[in-house]
């Protein structure tokens, strides 16, 4: 079948991918832990599910303005502000289908073909792929060897005419590594210097483990707000992912922009959605992420600690935040596992589902053949018991 080139220029998300497959087994009955899926096991705020519910029941199942419902976007302005410490306007705001079509919007607003968007690597997969679909060229910015943060020196010898935005990830995902409020603000000097976009996706913002920090770019350095999209999302702090509820904020003609695109490509955000994530907008529910980032610090000690004990795998660094660890595996390549060869990454994760009955999420999601990355999103006991299944069948290394 002829299909466009835009379509075959990306692959399906493999983040997507590997839950599903997890997900799959386990609808069969196959005792699987799934360390491979992106959201916490919590249920979310009964205030939420409540709002919810009271949406249903209420008349508000016709179309929303495209940009979202007045009142959740002031609340959300609001809500930015008092988070970033950058004043954001009603106006400056756009609630979308998830942080991942607010994203796929930013990038088709911002990039004419042949224009290129600096990435991180590793690095969320979509990013690259959302760049290509909008005729951009991903280049990316290698991390591994600067703490899994962008070098500012790095990220100029890549610079180009052509380049025309940065992709910044933080809280990272996969690596959980966070930009210091101080690395942030010479990248966002170095983005202004050139007249370059950031394209800051703080979907992890409020999942930050203590001692480290979460800042915003316009905070540091205040010329950046003019040329800083914003992409936050309720799915990873308030347990909501199957909502779909994110939003972007930026300059306003950013924002009519977006606005515009989605009212071709989505009208609204599901009404009733809209209406339920108000109290969590208004910050009536902060107390579910404090609780989130206490349970996610000590699952992220539990972790920790269990892998100092399983052969041929380290920790690629230690997590600041998110709920991934960022598994080194190249030990394992080239040799067998309980008999079987494991050349590369995507093999090794395919052998442990099989072995160990784990799922892990294979470092080619992310740009990075050699590594996995594994959720600690999920209960203390079934990390346990995954960890434990792990070391066992790490001692078949041969
Ligand atoms: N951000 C989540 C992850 O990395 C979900 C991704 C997705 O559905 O692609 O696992």
């Amino acid at each position: 079948m002829r299909l466009a080139a835009r379509a075959n220029s990306v692959s399906g998300s493999k983040t997507s991918g590997t839950r599903n497959k997890a997900e799959a087994l386990r609808a069969q009955g196959v005792e699987i832990v799934n360390f491979a899926a992106g959201e916490l096991d919590f249920a979310p705020p009964g205030e939420m599910v409540r709002a919810l519910h009271a949406a249903a029941d209420a008349d508000t199942h016709r179309y929303t303005d495209t940009a979202g419902l007045p009142a959740l976007r002031e609340a959300l302005a609001e809500r930015i502000t008092q988070l970033s410490g950058v004043p954001y306007a009603a106006q400056e705001v756009v609630v979308t289908t998830g942080a991942k079509h607010g994203l796929h919007l930013a990038a088709l607003a911002l990039l004419d073909p042949g224009d290129q968007a600096l990435v991180p690597n590793p690095g969320w997969g979509t990013f690259a792929a959302q760049i290509r679909i909008a005729g951009g060229e991903p280049v990316p910015v290698e991390t591994s060897d600067t703490g899994f943060v962008p070098d500012v020196d790095r990220l100029e010898a890549l610079r180009t005419p052509r380049t025309r935005l940065l992709v910044l990830n933080t809280p990272n995902n996969p690596t959980g590594s966070v930009c210091p409020p101080e690395q942030l603000a010479r990248i966002a000097a170095w983005a202004v210097a050139h007249r370059i976009w950031i394209v800051f996706d703080e979907c992890y913002g409020e999942l930050v483990l203590p001692g480290a920090a979460h800042a915003h770019p316009a905070a540091l350095v205040p010329e950046a707000r003019d040329l800083t999209v914003g992409i936050g999302s309720f799915s990873k702090s308030f347990a909501v992912t199957g909502w779909r509820a994110g939003h972007v904020h930026g300059p306003r003609a950013l924002i009519d922009t977006v606005k515009n695109l989605q009212s071709h490509t989505a009208s609204n955000v599901t009404s009733v959605v809209q209406h339920a994530l108000l109290p969590a907008a208004r910050g009536e529910l902060d107390g579910f992420p404090e609780q989130v980032r206490q349970v996610l610090a000590r699952r992220h000690r539990l972790v920790g600690e269990a892998l100092t004990t399983i052969d041929h795998i380290r920790p690629a660094t230690t997590p600041q935040g998110a709920f991934y660890y960022f598994l080194d595996v190249r030990d394992v390549l080239g040799r067998k596992l309980g008999g079987e060869p494991v050349p590369d990454t995507d093999t090794l994760t395919g052998v442990l589902m099989e072995q160990a009955r784990v799922a892990l999420t294979p470092g080619t999601a992310f740009g990075a053949e050699g590594f996995v990355r594994l959720s600690y999103a999920i209960a203390e006991d079934r990390i346990v018991a995954g960890l434990a299944s792990l070391r066992e069948v790490m001692t078949g290394v041969e």
